[in-house]
């Protein structure tokens, strides 16, 4: 146990890692606050190492579904790790999650496992440009898809600044979510160049976006009609709103899925599976994925016995309870203060939007206009009253299966306060 009070961690932190830790948002720099310095969580709590806890509605940015720490995983990943955490060779946990993930959707013919959303999205584009023989590649302003060059925002001017080749990034083309017409456009303008639209069916690093009637299924149209893969980014949703892919829920199958989160337990993952026809080419060895942790017993381990929690009866339903409760006391408290903000909710995933109530939000563009002061505020106040949000105003926030309900209602009623200035 560390001795060090916040303060002093962050000096030494920030003293030995760039902006002090390993991923940017941690930093709180988007939030204008301090970071939270954690020593321990468990269940709905994270600790930090003045000894302050928080309820966390953060969840990891979006893995722990079960909470932290929760037993079933605690025990398995223990036992596993008594077995072995790396074997380098076929292993029993391997076969077991593959299975259980492509028994979930039909159109997961075959899966592989890599260590993080990233390495999954990036197989899979790989995948679509062997498969096609093209080089093109449509993704949506605002989504997000892993730090790899090929799906970065980054402005084209600017390029080599960010370490972007910009010969490569000119395969990098820019739609609009929810706007089917600028997919088209593309097609039209690139015609039998585009190997793959990648989306997060469900937007979930844009705040929370759903997709509109229609657009998915007007999406996969265009992909069928031009020989384009489909790929669907599950890494947020994949498992958080049913059990398996959202395409189950959304009516419309693509031809490879990214998984990543949910599907290790809270150790890092990724996952990408789909049709055989492309997962062959893996097969034949014509296209490189792997490495040295893919796939290792630990992580496999703790998937297993999370997707076993997740599987029992009416785990989807009770979450769908406990975050209709949080919804439900936000609508209150927002009628009660008179407070103006659209809030959004599919599932276990939400999002408030510092944009008046009815306010249409289709993509980044409507997202893009709210203003950061009311989230900044949010922020500041929920860390204040032991309560800890995702510190970026275009992440959203998780209800987690051990989130209780009294921690649910005291968050809306001290949220929808700091938002009405009451
Ligand atoms: N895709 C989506 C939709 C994501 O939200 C993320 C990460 N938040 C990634 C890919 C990348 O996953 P990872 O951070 O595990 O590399």
């Amino acid at each position: 146990m560390s001795l060090d009070t916040s303060a002093k961690a962050i000096k030494r932190a920030r003293a030995v890692m760039p902006v002090g830790t390993s991923s940017p948002l941690r930093a709180c720099r988007n939030v204008d606050h301090d970071p939270l310095v954690v020593n321990r969580a468990t269940g709905q709590y994270l600790f930090d190492v003045d000894g302050n806890r928080y309820v966390d509605f953060m969840c990891g940015f979006g893995p722990l579904i079960l909470g932290h720490a929760h037993p079933e995983v605690v025990d398995a990943i223990a036992t596993q790790a008594a077995r072995g955490t790396l074997y380098g060779a076929y292993s029993q946990q391997e076969i077991e999650l593959a299975e259980m993930i492509a028994a979930t959707a039909s159109h997961l013919e075959q899966v592989r496992f890599a260590c993080s959303g990233t390495e999954a999205v990036m197989a899979t584009l790989r995948l679509a440009r062997a498969y096609t023989q093209r080089t093109k590649v449509v993704r949506f302003k605002g989504s997000y898809h892993g730090h790899f060059d090929l799906v970065q925002n980054a402005n084209v001017d600017h390029l080599l600044e960010a370490g972007l080749d910009p010969a490569a990034m000119k395969s990098n083309l820019h739609a609009k979510y929810n706007d089917i017409e600028t997919v088209r456009r593309l097609f039209a303008e690139n015609p039998g160049e585009i190997a793959a639209v990648i989306i997060e069916p469900i937007a979930a690093n844009m705040s929370l976006v759903l997709p509109e009637a229609d657009f998915l299924k007007d999406l996969r149209d265009l992909c069928t009609a031009n020989g384009t893969v489909l790929i669907f980014d599950e890494v947020i949703v994949g498992f958080r709103l049913t059990y398996g892919p959202a395409s189950n829920l959304l009516g419309v199958s693509p031809d490879l899925t990214a998984f990543g989160k949910i599907i290790g337990g809270g150790t890092p993952v990724g996952a990408f599976g789909g049709d055989a026809k492309i997962m062959r080419l893996l097969d034949e060895e014509k296209v490189l994925q792997g490495g040295t942790f893919s796939g290792n017993s630990l992580t496999m381990a703790a998937g297993l016995a999370t997707l076993q929690v997740l599987k029992r009866p009416n785990f989807y339903e009770e979450l769908e309870r406990k975050s209709q409760l949080l919804e439900d006391e936000v609508a209150k408290q927002r009628t009660a203060l008179g407070a103006d903000f659209t809030f959004t909710r599919i599932g276990s995933i939400f999002a408030f939007i510092f944009l008046p109530d009815g306010t249409p939000i289709r993509n980044q563009d409507d997202i893009a206009r709210q203003p950061h002061a009311p989230f900044t505020r949010l922020y500041a106040a929920m860390r204040h009253q032991g309560i800890h949000l995702a510190p970026d105003i275009e992440e959203p926030m998780y209800v987690s299966a051990v989130t209780e309900d009294e921690e649910l209602v005291r968050f809306a009623r001290e949220a929808v306060r700091v938002i009405a200035h009451v």
